[in-house]
Parts: structure tokens; sequence; C-alpha cells
């Protein structure tokens, strides 16, 4: 960014059709950046970026957006209603579509519940709807756009149960499917990815499946043992299923 020190560095990795790959590491080691290269906010200033075999330079910008849905962290919705931040996703989806895509991210039994469905005003930025729904209703938009390829920052805010869950169902039905990249912080997203490249100082330091990089005992394992233990107990506090635990052994 400055021409000083690289922001990411050494990057080489390959995802195939319909995987899911996770980036974690510390705040500032990079992976927005990487994520910021794909979708090219930026354009690296030296290697490349290929999708089925092109350089992404070599695409129309508008065709590489089409291609790619994001969903951030923190939603971008506009102060307008519902629908209209939904049609951001396809411009001419049908009512049906609309109700369709936001039964899939768990977002229909909260519009049907606001007074004005899905005329309700979202607030400026969303500030009508937590941030749960704003989740979601960004959720509902990716798939309406029904991009090959996924964008993904999960939240690192604490959820409640049920709001984790819907979620997590939410995430499920909008990953299947498609090629994901996703700035990972909750457990159950690390442990289902394909591979886990785990970021640090700009750099891929560790990449595997989550068994994988547990056994091999490094950084994520210390990562997993330290952060994700006690997401678990937490969890298993509030008596929630521990199916998705992860297999650390203390
Ligand atoms: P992460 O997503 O892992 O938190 P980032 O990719 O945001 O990491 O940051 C990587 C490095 O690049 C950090 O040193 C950060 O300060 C720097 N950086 C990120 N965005 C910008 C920007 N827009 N301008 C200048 N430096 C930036």
């Amino acid at each position: 960014y400055d021409g000083k020190r690289p922001a990411v560095e050494d990057l080489t990795f390959t995802a195939l059709p319909g995987q899911t790959i996770a980036l974690v590491g510390p705040t500032g080691a990079g992976k927005s950046t990487a994520i910021a290269l794909l979708h090219r906010a930026f354009d690296p200033q030296s290697g490349f970026i290929k999708i089925d075999g092109m350089d992404v330079r070599g695409l129309k910008l508008a065709a590489l957006r089409r291609n790619i849905g994001v969903v951030f962290q923190e939603a971008l919705l506009f102060n307008r209603s519902i629908r209209e931040n939904l049609l951001v996703g396809k411009p001419d989806a049908t009512d049906e579509e609309l109700r369709s895509a936001a039964a899939r991210a768990q977002a229909l039994d909260f519009i049907d519940r606001a007074e004005q469905g899905f005329d309700t005003n979202a607030g400026e930025r969303g500030r009508m709807l937590s941030g749960g729904e704003r989740q979601r209703l960004s959720i509902a938009r990716a798939l309406l756009k029904d991009p090959p390829i996924l964008i993904l920052d999960e939240a690192t805010s604490a959820l409640d149960a049920v709001t984790e869950a819907k979620l997590n169902a939410a995430l499920d039905e909008v990953m299947k499917d498609r090629t994901t990249f996703v700035i990972a912080h909750r457990l159950s997203t690390i442990r289902k990815a394909t591979r886990i490249l785990v970021f640090e100082n700009g750099r891929v330091i560790e990449s595997g499946t989550f068994d994988e990089l547990v056994a091999q005992g490094g950084h994520f394992a210390e990562l997993a043992k330290a952060q994700f233990m006690v997401q678990e107990s937490a969890r298993s506090a509030l008596g929630a299923s521990a199916s998705d635990g992860p297999t650390v052994k203390a």
C-alpha cells in the first residue's frame, strides 16, 4: 500500500470449483488484502490471479464482479426498503425469488414480522436492523446474485446461540456449490473448509485442513487451543451441541 513493505508476499494457492478456502490469522496479517486482490479492489505489484485460467486483469471489471459475490461483516445496506436492498443482488428478481432467497438466508421470519414486510426501511446503513439481520440480508442478496465465486468476511462479534444457528444455516446455503474464500473467525466454518491458509505478517505460514494443521502442532494448533477451545467451552456451557467441536487435545 505504501510502497515500503508489501501487505502480502509469496502468496500462492489454487482453489478448485466448489472448494472453501478459509483465511485465518491476526489482524493486519494480510487476509483482506488477499481478498481485495481477487476482486480487483487493487492489482498486485507482481504476480497474477487467474480465474478459469484467465488473468483477472484481462476481464472486464463488470464481468469479474458479476461472478463474485461479497458478504462482508458490515453488510453494505442503503437507507431504502429491504426489497430495494435485496434487489441489488438481482435487479429483476420477482417477489417469489425475493421470498425464496430471504427464506434460504433465514431472513424471512424477521422480514415478515416487520410491520411493512419487504417495504420496511433498513435505515441508514441498515441501522434499523440488528447485526445478525444485516448479515442475513447480505446473504440473501448474494443468493439472488448467485455468483460462482463467493467472498465472505465472517463476523467477529459473539452471537447468541439462536442467531448463530440461523447464521450457520444461511452460510451453509450460500456456500453450497460455490467456490468460497472466507475470512474466517468461527470454528464451524474453519473446520468445514477444504483448506485453511494461516496468515502472518503478509505470508501464509501454514496451510492444510483443520485436522492436518492441528496434527502439525504449529501456529494454527496453538490458535485452535487458545481461541476455539474457549468458544467450545462457552458453547457446552450453553448446552448447545458439541458436534462442531474441535478434535484438539490440550
Ligand atoms: P487482515 O485482513 O489480515 O487484518 P489486511 O490485509 O487488512 O490484514 O492488512 C495487511 C497490511 O496492510 C497491514 O499492515 C495493514 O495495516 C495494511 N493495510 C491494509 N489496508 C491498507 C490500506 N488501505 N492502506 C494502507 N495500508 C493498508
